[in-house]
């Protein structure tokens, strides 16, 4: 049954993700911030530096998303785990492999449910 390694390597793993996404959107939004002082001089630059922004702007969304879903899947798992279903399945109840909990951290559905949702 779940051990407390097994149960804990998922939220190092998932708290690890976040640390990743909340050090890349503090470098961007930083990156962000800098770019509202420059004023470019060509339409080259202006060009450049548009693209730029934009590339900024979507990665800074992105980034935005894929924390949230971080904050869901954490959530999911640590009600999972008082539930003491962890590795179970929340749609079927099936046992979801170890290979699809390591692959996914925290996930609390089946492959085939997972599919479906
Ligand atoms: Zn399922």
């Amino acid at each position: 049954m779940n051990t407390v390694p097994a149960i804990r390597r998922p939220i190092f793993a998932i708290a690890e993700k976040m640390r990743q996404v909340d050090r890349l959107l503090k470098s961007k939004r930083e990156a962000l911030m800098d770019m509202g002082d420059e004023q470019p001089m060509t339409l080259m630059d202006q060009v450049s530096f548009n693209t730029q922004r934009d590339q900024n702007v979507a990665l800074v969304v992105f980034l935005d998303q894929s924390r949230r879903q971080l904050e869901e899947t954490l959530g999911n798992f640590i009600e999972s785990i008082y539930l003491l279903e962890y590795g179970q399945c929340r749609i079927c109840g099936h046992p979801i492999p170890d290979e699809r909990l390591e692959a996914i951290p925290g996930t609390t559905l089946c492959v085939h449910c997972a599919a479906k949702a």
